[in-house]
């Protein structure tokens, strides 16, 4: 879910004004923070708990924590989840708490270091918010073995 994020010629604090399902997709795409969070492998259990890993869905990069190949993407990882007004409820369970998509259909505030707020696309790294640098790519890690990687969310 994490594209390049176009921001330039957007109308001012759209995201308060329209609802989601009339944003345009550079409206949408915008809601992103860059946070990389969704792109981390996790794990759920019979009771639908789901616990963050830093193994990485193999087209994350550790650095930008943008999705290498975001139009492509479904060429590589079928799996990707396609987040739109349609499909954002039944996939809120496990979306960061942070992440911008959840916050604004929770009829919450974006934080400060969103890039939209603060007009800066590094502030998400700087916030210490996004997965910059501590991701292992899942090529790296057995699947048995990825309990080993649980992490807290960084928030
Ligand atoms: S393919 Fe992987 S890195 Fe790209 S958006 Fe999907 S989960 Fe994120
Ligand atoms: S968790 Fe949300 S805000 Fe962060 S990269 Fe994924 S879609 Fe974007």
């Amino acid at each position: 879910m994490c594209a390049e994020i176009p921001r330039n010629g957007l109308a001012d604090r759209f995201w308060e004004t329209k609802p989601m399902s009339e944003l345009n997709q550079k409206e949408w795409e915008a809601l992103c923070d860059g946070c990389g969070k969704c792109c981390l492998n996790k794990l759920e259990d019979d009771e639908g708990t789901v616990a963050l890993t830093r193994v990485a869905c193999r087209l994350l990069d550790n650095e930008s924590c943008l999705c290498a190949n975001y139009s492509n993407r479904h060429a590589y990882v079928p799996e990707c989840i396609v987040l739109n007004p349609d499909t954002i409820a039944k996939n809120l369970y496990w979306l960061p708490r942070t992440c911008g998509y959840r916050l604004i259909y929770e009829g919450r505030a974006l934080y400060d270091w969103h890039p939209l707020i603060s007009g800066d696309p590094t502030s998400v790294h700087a916030a210490g918010v996004s997965v910059k640098g501590m991701t292992v790519p899942e090529f790296d890690v057995d699947e048995d073995d990825w309990d080993d990687y649980i992490i807290e969310e960084p928030h």
